[in-house]
């Protein structure tokens, strides 16, 4: 008999909960950021299993260890294999060097993987105690249309997506304005931190208590266990024999929610030899590493990869939780991790927009590989790491794409004067009809849409 896993909270000053509290709950009640008291372990013949399987078969296998008897496991079989239900291409580019595909699901980037898991669970469990929730989300553009993607159509679950009316592409609006059944999407004639400040009044306000209203950013456990699995994938799949015991990584990162289940999977037992964590010129982090010293940039600098321009990412807090340290979420350090072990595990760099051109330039001259700005940011990593470092050239290195290059077809067709192909996802978006509710930007407004548009039916 296996022992339920308790999830603590980063700030030390909560109470320990179950996995489906810390999936419904979102944050703890200190603020803190949920991480499991115990990391649940995998064997070297476990792993080699997996070299066999399907994706969501991998993902089963993992995500069951975390949840424990938490959930029945037909439910969760069933559960992973509805929600991967795409491919995770393993492109070579040459040598023994790799990209892996994120960007297969049906909004066509990487938090697909995340969002799809986490709709289906907290569905599952609402449905069991017969509640409903409303999800709130601010986006900027990506977040706002994986999580509508992912909880259309769910039966106890209303979204409701707020979005600054001129700072989303054509494309990542008709992503989420053209779903409809239980999402609405609210226009904003103001910015993302105006979306994002009327989001929070909400939360806080006790005049909504009734309407159940929750959160699904990507400081939710469940954002972050489904994110270990594509890291076993890899792995598994791409191990070809003795040479290939251990594994090096590189994740293109903002909020690091991606790389924190990187690290979970290494301190699960995946052989990882390195990973290189490549920021854009947002760089608080590999500052970090190498001066022990954390200062945020505020405000955050607008690069390209502009899911990444994050200045005080909130993972971080349980990055420094993994290796013995705290962090508050205001980013003060109560106690140093330690720092030799970090430096050991990861590589850390910052890649300025100038050098992501380049890369996107020269990864398709030579090699053929089409890569988006994120993606670029992470391969460039890669080339740093490789530089002054012949050791490093038989090992097996697989570089993170997080979105599809057709998500940003201006900017690939001034460096590369091509129209990235259009995955089937993204196909037909232009002809569907949008539905919109355009509110004024100031809380009695939003207040009163929430309170009259029927919720809770
Ligand atoms: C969100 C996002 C990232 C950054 O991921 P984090 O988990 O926040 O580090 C990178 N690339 C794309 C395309 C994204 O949407």
């Amino acid at each position: 008999m296996v022992n339920l896993i308790n999830y603590y909270s980063t700030n030390l000053n909560s109470p320990k909960v179950s996995f489906r509290e810390a999936l419904l709950k979102g944050i703890a009640p200190d603020r803190g950021l949920y991480m499991p008291e115990v990391i649940p372990q995998i064997s070297m013949a476990e792993i080699d299993t997996f070299s066999s399987m399907e994706y969501y078969e991998i993902a089963y296998n993992i995500i069951k260890k975390f949840l424990h008897t938490e959930m029945e496991d037909e439910i969760l079989f069933a559960l992973v294999k509805d929600a991967y239900n795409f491919e995770v291409p393993l492109e070579k580019v040459y040598g023994n060097k790799y990209i892996m595909r994120l960007d297969q699901g049906p909004t066509a980037s990487f938090k697909d993987f995340a969002a799809r898991f986490m709709g289906r669970s907290i569905n599952h469990y609402l449905k069991k105690e017969n509640r409903n929730l409303v999800i709130l989300t601010a986006t900027s553009g990506d977040t706002g249309s994986a999580i509508a993607n992912a909880f259309y159509g769910l039966e106890s679950i209303k979204v409701i997506v707020l979005y600054p009316e001129k700072e989303v592409t054509l494309r990542q609006r008709k992503q989420m304005t053209t779903l409809g059944k239980n999402i609405q999407i609210i226009s904003i004639d103001g910015k993302f931190d105006d979306c994002q400040a009327l989001v929070k009044t909400a939360f806080s306000d006790k005049d909504l208590d009734h309407l159940n209203l929750s959160s699904a950013n990507s400081i939710n456990i469940g954002r972050l266990v489904p994110q270990i699995v594509y890291y076993f994938y890899a792995f598994a799949k791409l191990r070809k024999g003795k040479n290939d015991d251990k594994i090096v990584f590189s994740v293109p990162s903002g909020n690091f929610g991606d790389m924190m289940g990187g690290v979970l999977a290494m301190k699960m037992g995946l052989p990882v030899d390195k990973f290189i964590i490549s920021t854009n010129s947002n760089d608080e982090f590999p500052v970090l590493l190498r001066t022990q010293k954390y200062h945020k940039i505020e405000p955050s600098k607008n690069c390209i990869s502009s899911a990444m321009n994050v200045g005080h990412p909130s993972n971080l807090s349980r990055l420094v939780a993994l290796y013995g340290g705290v962090m508050d979420e205001k980013g003060n350090i109560e106690k140093q991790p330690d720092y030799e072990l970090m430096n050991r595990d990861i590589f850390a760099v910052s890649v300025d927009d100038e050098t992501t051109r380049k890369t996107i330039k020269e990864t398709y001259n030579k090699y053929g590989t089409l890569l988006e700005p994120h993606g670029a940011v992470g391969w460039s990593g890669v080339n740093k790491w490789l530089e002054n470092n012949e050791k490093h050239e038989k090992k097996l290195v697989v570089s993170l794409e997080t979105a599809h290059p057709a998500k940003f077809p201006e900017e690939i067709n001034r460096i590369l004067d091509i129209d990235p192909e259009l995955p089937d996802s993204l196909k037909g978006l232009d002809d569907k009809p949008e539905q919109i509710f355009k509110i004024e930007n100031d809380y009695s407004s939003f207040k009163q849409f929430l309170i009259t548009s029927n919720l809770n039916n």
